[in-house]
């Protein structure tokens, strides 16, 4: 048995590389030809696995990467050559050297921090291209939109740091159309009282995932930057859908340790929070919060075993979930496959799903699932 054979292990996750790439054709077919697709690839490409993930993004087609800071963004250098890298995150002056030196396109909010890295450059008598950053309603990181005009001139006068591209982040551009359409238009102003700049040959962007899609980019911006949508994850209304089609890539799996019969009163887990109403049978599963299955799920949630969705009892442990599984046809045996997230023929818990009942979102799902849990990697040749 190999390293990568399912069958050894007793907690896992199965990571769809073909879907990826279908996932991403359907962005980017769904955006207008200039829009550039910036692959959002922080926290291990949303625990997908950095290395994986960015070596098929970058076979298939993606224009740039985006990380959330220097360390990220060297990983991906280290995969492959000739993409241009945004760090999202603040860097620091530690890290300021890493950015000459592997080329990378670092986000300026302040006047301060343009100011350090233009001192920075002519120290290393080199020149670094980067990317302004306009607090449009975010709150996070980038200049607040009514004072840009002191970074934009900044910018005006550095020599060796030059303005690339100019962005902006959506607060609730899944939940709040309004507030959205009023951060663009921010937006759009704010770079047009900045007369002078060229914009034709820079990078503008604002749309995260939820940003493309709700609206049509408009006519200023040429890339986006998408994380989630990629993936196969769309914790958006339906209503907002339909520009691109894609499905999950990402199954979380596990297996039955021990099955066993528990009578009527019997109480389950730590803490004593699930007491059983009627004699049942329960299965031991080889996961728990140790490998990212939220104690929130506690008396919440539910697996698939044998097709059929069973709930956990009582409280998620560290290495050890219990469910019920007394109503499943099939015999449940130790050993059996259990499906965490993912599909097993007609049942699906789909990560969506599977935050709402955890009380979380995906993003924080997909950073959660530990560095216990093997990735194991599905091919185009694999699924056809
Ligand atoms: C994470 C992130 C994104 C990607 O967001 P998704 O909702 O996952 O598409 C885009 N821009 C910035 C600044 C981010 O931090």
């Amino acid at each position: 048995m190999s390293q990568s054979d399912p069958t050894t292990f007793r907690c896992w996750a199965e990571i769809d590389l073909a879907g990826l790439e279908r996932n991403l054709k359907s962005i980017q077919s769904a955006l207008p030809k200039r829009i550039r697709y910036i692959a959002v690839v922080k926290a291990d490409a949303y625990g997908h696995g950095m290395q994986q993930t960015v070596a098929r993004l970058m076979q298939a087609g993606v224009d740039m990467f985006a990380v959330a800071n220097v360390n990220e963004a060297t990983a991906i250098r280290e995969i492959g050559t000739g993409w241009p890298i945004i760090v999202l995150g603040a860097t620091l002056e530690q890290e300021e050297s890493q950015l000459f030196e592997y080329e990378l396109i670092p986000t300026i909010s302040t006047v301060e921090e343009l100011a350090r890295l233009e001192r920075r450059a002519h120290r290393e008598k080199a020149n670094l291209k980067a990317h302004m950053k306009i607090d449009t309603g975010m709150g996070r990181l980038g200049i607040w939109h009514e004072y840009a005009d002191e970074l934009f001139q900044a910018f005006r006068k550095a020599s060796r740091v030059t303005l690339n591209g100019i962005y902006t982040h959506f607060a609730s551009a899944d939940k709040d159309p309004a507030f959205t359409r009023k951060q663009r238009e921010i937006f759009i102003e704010t770079i047009a009282r900045a007369d002078w700049l060229p914009v034709d040959d820079m990078l503008i962007h604002a749309d995260n995932s939820a940003g493309i899609t709700t609206f049509a980019p408009d006519s200023i911006y040429n890339a986006a930057r998408i994380g989630l949508l990629q993936f196969g994850i769309r914790p958006y209304p339906e209503s907002m859908l339909g520009r691109a089609d894609t499905t999950p890539i990402f199954q979380f799996k596990s297996r039955v340790g021990i099955v066993k019969t528990l009578p009527e009163g019997a109480s389950i887990s730590y803490g004593r929070t699930c007491v059983l109403k009627r004699e049942s049978r329960i299965a031991v599963v080889c996961a728990g919060y140790g490998d990212g299955i939220p104690l929130q799920l506690s008396n919440r949630g539910e697996v698939i075993i044998n097709d059929q969705r069973c709930p956990i009892l009582g409280r998620v442990t560290m290495d050890q979930t219990i469910v019920d599984v007394t109503e499943v046809a099939e015999p449940v045996e130790s050993g059996d496959v259990v499906t965490i997230i993912g599909s097993q023929s007609g049942s699906e818990i789909r990560l969506e799903e599977f935050s709402i009942r955890a009380d979380t979102i995906p993003w924080e799902v997909m950073c959660s699932i530990t560095k216990r849990v093997p990735r194991i990697y599905r091919t185009a040749i694999q699924s056809g």
